[in-house]
């Protein structure tokens, strides 16, 4: 049996960040994953800015090396659609120096390929001193003994850790058993995934799509532009009204790029490669405990997904850098208790609380088409509209104006 201080179950996003804090604080820590990498991780393969924001400070030298990688799209906007088609281009915000100078020149989403995106993160890992990556290895057994967790799995691991962080992804069985957090339909996200090559119109300066198609609400459809000609294709609605409508989210897909007027003119020369695949999003549209003596989770195992935009990579790092903070002030207390480690979830809430908040209630504002309609008809023609929904993606305190009756009542009137 193998001892250490941690142990990561999973080594995507969560993980590898909960890693790389580790290392940084000097902390040894065994970080093991079922799959062997470079692995396939079905995703809209878009990262936001909050990823390389973490990754920043966690470790400079790593976010430039993602910077300056080759297998990822530099990407400087959104394109939104509504229901009623009006189409609203949206740069990001640019990024500000700490003179508060803006440059522009300076990416701040990409996209890219999970295969490649999580692969560049295991090898960042495997460089570290104070991490060792066990790959090819499934958890399956969680036992809590007196001076630590044991954790079993094949090919007869086994690893005796003082803390274990849970990185595991949305179909964790620590999160249910253990933890007892369980799918919620109304705080689930189904999504469906394909690459196809050829899409045509896709923007030159990597600009992602997400069209609010009326047939879709409370979701939408995307289209993020990828290296070589690729593109990220795929759908995404609430679970609770995949079952209430009995959805096939594939077969709408296939109908969206065969029959939807404008679509399916910019798929005429497009080609499917490989399959169409689903995932689920655990969203952190609901509070919820996610530390217990001895443990901590992190990512898609805590359902933390932003209910609005669908996004999980960037929240994904931030708890996996908060849990690895929280692993270091426990080890030097030697405190592994429930209200020791409760202190994670007071970060939780205190970092991404109110953005998640909001965000549900943004949700929430997807069932109303003729409001997105309005939304995005004044964005095309009001700059300032236009400047609010480019900061939405950064700035709560934009997303709370969104939220408030009294936003689209002086947007109707002060034209
Ligand atoms: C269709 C879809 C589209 C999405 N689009 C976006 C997007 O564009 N941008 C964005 O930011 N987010 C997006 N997300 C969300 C994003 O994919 C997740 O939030 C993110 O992957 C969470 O990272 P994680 O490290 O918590 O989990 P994961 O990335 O799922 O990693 C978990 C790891 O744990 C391993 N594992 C699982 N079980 C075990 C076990 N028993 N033993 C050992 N290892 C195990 C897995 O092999 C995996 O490597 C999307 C999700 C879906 C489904």
């Amino acid at each position: 049996m193998i001892f250490t201080k941690v142990c990561i179950i999973g080594a995507g996003p969560a993980g590898a960040a909960a890693a790389l804090q580790l290392n940084k604080d000097g902390i040894d820590c065994i970080v093991v994953d079922k799959a062997i990498f470079p692995r396939d991780k079905v995703c809209g393969d878009g990262l936001s800015g909050k990823v390389i924001t973490a990754l920043k400070r966690i470790d400079p030298e790593i976010a430039d090396r993602l910077q300056s990688a080759a297998f990822k799209l530099d990407s400087y906007g959104v394109s939104f659609v509504s229901p009623g088609r009006h189409q609203l281009e949206v740069g990001f915000r640019p990024d500000f120096d700490k003179n508060n100078v803006a440059h522009k020149e300076v990416p701040i989403g990409y996209v890219c390929k999970r295969i490649d995106f999580d692969h560049f993160l295991v090898q960042e890992m495997k460089q570290c001193k104070h991490i060792e990556v066990m790959e090819g290895i499934k958890i399956e057994k969680y036992t809590l003994e007196a001076d630590g967790y044991l954790v079993s799995g094949s090919n007869g691991f086994e690893v005796k850790a003082e803390l274990i962080i849970i990185a595991n992804g949305a179909h964790s069985s620590f999160t249910k058993d253990v933890a007892g957090i369980h799918m919620e339909p109304a705080h689930y996200l189904a999504g469906i995934r394909a690459y196809y090559k050829n899409v045509s119109g896709t923007s030159t300066d990597g600009f992602i799509e997400l069209h609010f198609l009326k047939k879709m609400l409370p979701g939408y459809f995307w289209i993020f532009p990828l290296p070589n000609g690729e593109a990220n294709v795929g759908v995404g609605l609430l679970s609770e009204v995949v079952s209430r409508k009995k959805v096939n989210l594939k077969k709408e897909l296939q109908d969206i790029i065969q029959n939807d007027p404008v679509i399916k003119e910019r798929f005429k020369n497009a080609e499917l490669m490989g399959s169409v695949d689903g995932y689920g999003l655990p969203l952190g549209s609901k509070k919820r405990t996610l530390s217990g003596e001895r443990y901590m989770l992190t990512g898609d195992a805590a359902f933390l997904i932003d209910p609005f935009t669908g996004e999980g990579i960037g929240n994904a790092f931030y708890s996996g850098r908060m849990a690895a903070q929280q692993a270091s002030l426990a080890i030097q207390a030697n405190d592994y208790t429930a209200t020791g480690l409760a202190r994670y979830d007071s970060e939780i809430d205190r970092v991404l609380g109110s953005e998640l908040r909001l965000s549900h209630r943004l949700q929430k504002l997807n069932k109303y088409p003729w409001l997105f309609n309005m939304l995005f008809k004044i964005g095309t023609s009001n700059k300032q509209v236009k400047e609010l929904l480019s900061c939405m993606f950064y700035e709560v305190d934009v997303r709370k104006k969104l939220t408030k009756p009294s936003f689209y009542l002086k947007l109707l009137f002060n034209r």
